[in-house]
């Protein structure tokens, strides 16, 4: 079995098979994960790896530590060949041609920097694990006084444009979104927590420019539609992400967006299994797909995960029945905004629900148990280093 990405989607099938191997219910399988990073990101809290509530070493876990029993090729796919059953991988060392009974396409998105000219060069980017780790470094030089521009209103530009504003309080941090009112995915339905989100924002400092489009970004800053130039060493991107695309799978049907159309098990094709943000999956409601967020990563991971251990089994694979949770942000302790099987939390209640979601849904328990306890552990021993404790035992 090959497993083509590292991120939610291939972590979570990759354990479930794993689990079926150790407790005897799969024999003679080999599982390869092939992944462009050599670490799994949990994007989740990129807001708290800004203001240092989380560790970047708990948000970015090397994979070889992480999945025990899966054979880790490091490098970049290049191309599948569905007929041969075959996928070219780019490695430091060269090319490498793998061959699969079955593969896992999990890729993910990438930053869609194709529509503003300028962003891939100039932008920092939330998605890029060394693109956030350096931003935190440029974060601590900024003089006093200096501009930040935020482009798009979503929950990623929201969380982080407060984070920065919490984190460096002398700047200015403007949150630039072409739409007429921030955080539109929770309109009308969850207004209440989005004017919460955006209003606690504002108390933060976040200044925002409502019907702002991002037209270019240079070095020396960016330019929108309504204010003209604006001179910034820091513009950030959180302006969508577009799908991965990979060279043999073309033939393939997608909807708009360019996701890969699974059936409702999670199949593309004989052979072929999809998940996460490069996959449009039927959504258990029957309306649309399911959403493109970590979550249903997760669970499409673990369905997939199932689906290939019974049908190594010879059994029929089944259904994606997942129904959603929720969705939330954090704009500070104490201070979440959150949707949570339709019911609109607010302050305390959505900030711990989100806390404890997302530990529970880190890639292991361990990990989880670790970054909770850095929450109550004295923030000068957060900065010393147990990692290597952690990954040996994770
Ligand atoms: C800054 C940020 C914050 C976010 N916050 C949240 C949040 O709070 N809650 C939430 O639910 N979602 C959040 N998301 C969205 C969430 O991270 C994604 O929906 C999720 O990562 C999708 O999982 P995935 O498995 O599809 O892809 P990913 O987790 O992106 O994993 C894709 C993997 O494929 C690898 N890859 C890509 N191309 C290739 C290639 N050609 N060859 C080999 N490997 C390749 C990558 O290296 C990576 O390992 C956030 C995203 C970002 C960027």
């Amino acid at each position: 079995m090959v497993l083509l990405g590292g991120g939610y989607t291939g972590v979570w099938a990759a354990r479930r098979m794993t689990r079926a191997v150790r407790s005897g219910a799969l024999r003679d399988v080999r599982i390869r994960m092939v992944s462009a990073e050599p670490e799994h990101s949990f994007h989740g809290w990129t807001a708290e790896v800004i203001t240092g509530h989380v560790r970047p070493e708990r948000a970015r876990v090397p994979l070889t530590q992480l999945l025990p029993g899966v054979e880790l090729v490091h490098g970049r796919v290049g191309a599948v060949d569905p007929r041969r059953r075959t996928v070219q991988v780019q490695t430091a060392t060269g090319l490498r041609q793998l061959s699969y009974d079955q593969l896992v396409v999990g890729v993910g998105s990438r930053d869609a920097t194709e529509r503003v000219p300028g962003l891939a060069e100039h932008a920092w980017s939330l998605k890029d694990p060394d693109g956030l780790a350096a931003l935190r470094t440029h974060l601590d030089t900024l003089p006093p006084g200096a501009t930040i521009v935020v482009a798009g209103a979503g929950f990623t530009g929201v969380e982080a444009a407060t984070a920065i504003a919490q984190q460096v309080p002398t700047a200015r941090v403007l949150l630039a979104h072409p739409g007429p009112v921030a955080l539109p995915m929770l309109r009308p339905r969850f207004s209440r927590v989005a004017d919460y989100a955006i209003d606690q924002a504002r108390r933060c400092g976040v200044e925002f420019i409502p019907g702002a489009r991002l037209l270019r970004v240079s070095a020396e800053g960016a330019e929108l539609d309504t204010e003209g130039f604006v001179a910034s060493a820091t513009v950030i991107t959180t302006i969508g992400q577009t799908p991965v695309a990979l060279p043999g799978l073309d033939a393939f049907a997608r909807d708009a967006s360019g996701r890969l159309a699974t059936d409702r098990c999670l199949g593309v094709a004989p052979g072929i299994w999809a998940g996460g943000d490069v996959a449009a999956v039927p959504h258990p409601s029957g309306q649309g797909a399911c959403p493109a967020n970590a979550l249903w990563a997760i669970y499409h991971g673990k369905r997939i995960g199932a689906n290939l251990v019974r049908t190594l089994q010879g059994r029929a694979p089944r259904p994606f029945t997942f129904p959603g949770l929720g969705q939330g942000a954090s704009l500070g302790v104490g201070r979440g905004a959150a949707e949570l099987y339709g019911v609109q939390l607010t302050g305390w209640p959505a900030w711990l629900a989100r806390w404890v979601f997302f530990h529970w849904f880190m890639p292991s328990r361990r990990i989880g148990l670790v970054t909770a306890l850095d929450w109550i552990r004295p923030r000068e021993t957060v900065g010393t280093d147990d990692s290597a404790y952690l990954y040996a035992t994770a």
